[in-house]
């Protein structure tokens, strides 16, 4: 291969380079993924079109396991709180995110319950994974997965800009980036309808005896708009 066609093709493929952040940022945020890829990728998206505008930083870890399990996230998220109190008020952070998916883990209540109470601590999770709320960047899809990701794997990789997403390729590069950025707002009201459904009882997956829909029960959800209104976006 010729170095021009391989620096295309790196450019084609690769993940957002993180652009510097705003110097004095009045917020920084925290955030522990699941995935090693997507969803840090997505982070540095918001970040480089965001952070100047709405004044924040996004900290992520420099070692990043793939296929972290909710628990694995639940600890890094706990041990960077327990530092972050340590520090003087005006070195902390202004949230610490968890950003983990319900697939078919088993130990996701156990970790939502160790997260849980912690003043700074937020959790965005996803029901069946952090993909459904890329899914929703393209269509409000309201038919319960049971736990399962591959159909919204399947409708993801037939959206325009991630034709062949898949497990070989997880990246938001630069131009599935530009596709995503101009729906950022409506993804949110998709998302925050889906939680509204729940709330009112008009869900669409199975709702027993319970009178609420619990974060486990809400098939599909995700949290994210949490996150993005938490940083000013949206
Ligand atoms: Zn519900």
């Amino acid at each position: 291969m010729s170095p021009d066609k391989r620096k295309t093709k790196r450019q084609r493929g690769s993940s957002l380079t993180a652009q510097p952040p705003p110097r004095a940022a009045n917020r920084i945020f925290y955030a522990v993924a699941e995935g090693a890829v997507t969803e840090y990728d997505y982070l540095t998206m918001l970040q480089n079109a965001f952070s100047e505008q709405c004044s924040f930083r996004i900290d992520m870890p420099r070692s990043r396991p793939d296929d972290m399990k909710p628990w694995r996230v639940a600890e890094r998220v706990l041990a960077v709180a327990e530092e972050d109190a340590r520090r003087p008020e005006g070195e902390q952070y202004a949230e610490i995110w968890a950003l983990f998916d319900r697939d078919r883990h088993r130990d996701v209540a156990e970790a939502l319950d160790a997260l849980d109470g912690h003043s700074k601590v937020r959790v965005a999770f996803s029901n069946p994974s952090f993909d459904f709320w890329l899914y929703l960047h393209y269509a409000l899809h309201d038919v319960p997965q049971d736990g399962w990701n591959h159909q919204i794997h399947q409708l993801l990789a037939q959206s325009p800009g991630f034709l062949g997403f898949g497990a070989k390729d997880k990246r938001i590069t630069k131009a599935r980036a530009d596709n995503l950025l101009p729906r950022i707002k409506m993804t949110c009201d998709h998302a925050r309808s889906l939680d509204k459904r729940c709330r009112s009882g008009k869900c669409a997956h199975r709702r027993g005896t319970k009178p609420d829909c619990g974060p486990l029960d809400q098939d599909p959800s995700t949290g994210m708009w949490r996150l993005l209104e938490s940083l000013g976006i949206a």
